[in-house]
């Protein structure tokens, strides 16, 4: 699924109209929420076919199109499901009980409701909302027209601080030709650079949110300062939420850009599978952490490795800063010696190369099974593979 993004061009009516269609929808995810927990035991269909109840018994919800209705109970199955898994998984620590929602943003509508104008520039809401038709402002380069209507899946209205934006989900597959280079290559992800990689270079950390924070810090003073509910108080909330917008936007189009020039200039990509949650709980290194944007990034590296056809390995995070990287042996240290000296070889690398160094030595060795068995089929990770199948074999023979 490739997504298309346009900010949307209107009328003030226009865009009255599009907050209460979100409205609506939140009603809906809202109403399913409430009939779940009143009635337990409901199930996605029944949610489905509460639908049409509501549809029936509120007259203002018919005014949004049937399938956009069916994706907002669809949220509510959502929120609903997640809790049963976590209840289910014992995930440790609170379940995520489904809550009222009250800051819906989204409308989301399938392959009906809309339809996008002959000349590409325009999409026209065909729902009772009375949207109406909004231009489109984007790259015109992207022409969204120039996929069959059929391939579009999904069109998703976001109201953001600074406008409202329409997705577009298109059913298509992105590949780019990878020019081989015959580099392999780990990375370790750090606090003091964007990254290290295992031939020793670093990518400087961009840290717009520090140099942000200064606004930001301004902006959050002033808010607080205004009388609850005044006129100036809605400007300094806006004002503030498009400051954070833009952190957000540039910490996105950073990472995405280095994770393009990092997937198309190697083979094989090793990276360290951090589990970012956890690590946020530092509350020293909270801020650093959010603002290196590592979740973004390796999401990015994973989604450019697809495009490329190129391998992305995650290696378990067990000791790759304390091991030597180059002859195997333990050297503790904690987290602010950042210089690896080893006391049994002699070694002295940076403290992110060495552990680049390991990630990629980890993920090499994982897959060196597979390649041995795609080189010469009759070896020994090859016959294990067959006995693997055997044993399935025999038990349908035997069923
Ligand atoms: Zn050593």
């Amino acid at each position: 699924m490739l997504i298309f993004e346009y900010k949307l061009d209107g009328s003030k009516a226009q865009y009255a109209a599009m907050d209460e269609a979100i409205r609506i929808v939140q009603f809906i995810r809202n109403k399913c929420l409430r009939v779940w927990m009143d009635e337990r035991g409901i199930s996605k269909n029944d949610l489905q076919r509460y639908c049409a109840v509501l549809a029936k018994d509120y007259p203002f919800a018919t005014q949004l199109n049937s399938q956009a209705r069916q994706a907002s109970a669809d949220r509510a199955w959502c929120a609903i499901s997640r809790f049963y898994d976590n209840c289910k998984s014992h995930k440790p620590g609170k379940k995520g009980y489904p809550k009222f929602q009250h800051n819906n943003r989204s409308i989301e509508y399938k392959q009906t409701g809309w339809k996008l104008e002959p000349d590409g520039k325009h999409i026209t809401l065909t729902d009772g909302c009375d949207i109406g038709c909004l231009r489109l402002v984007g790259n015109p380069k992207q022409k969204i027209a120039a996929f069959p209507p059929k391939q579009i899946k999904r069109v998703r209205i976001v109201h953001r601080a600074d406008g409202y934006y329409v997705q577009f989900g298109v059913k298509a597959e992105r590949t780019i030709v990878h020019q081989p280079t015959g580099k392999q290559v780990g990375i370790d992800v750090g606090l003091k650079v964007y990254y290290t990689d295992s031939d020793g270079n670093t990518v400087d950390n961009p840290r717009q949110y520090r140099k942000a924070e200064q606004k930001l810090k301004r902006l959050q003073r002033q808010l607080s300062r205004k009388q609850k509910k005044s006129a100036n108080r809605k400007k300094a909330r806006q004002h503030l939420a498009r400051a954070h917008l833009k952190v957000q936007r540039q910490r996105e189009d950073f990472a995405r850009k280095t994770a393009s020039t990092l997937v198309s200039s190697h083979d094989v990509i090793a990276y360290e599978d951090l589990k970012i949650r956890t690590m946020v709980r530092n509350h020293h290194l909270a801020k650093s952490i959010h603002d290196a944007a590592w979740g973004t990034f390796i999401s990015w590296v994973k989604a450019y490795g697809l495009m490329h056809n190129v391998p992305i390995i995650a290696v378990a995070p067990h000791f790759t800063s304390q091991e030597c990287s180059a002859c195997g042996a333990l050297v503790k240290k904690s987290l602010s010696v950042r210089t690896h000296i080893c006391p049994s070889c002699g070694v002295v690398l940076d403290r992110d190369h060495n552990a680049a160094l390991n990630i990629l030595a980890k993920a090499l060795a994982c897959t060196l099974g597979h390649r041995e068995t795609s080189g010469s089929p009759g070896n020994a990770s090859g016959q294990t593979a067959s006995t693997r199948l055997s044993p399935r074999k025999t038990s349908k023979r035997a069923g």
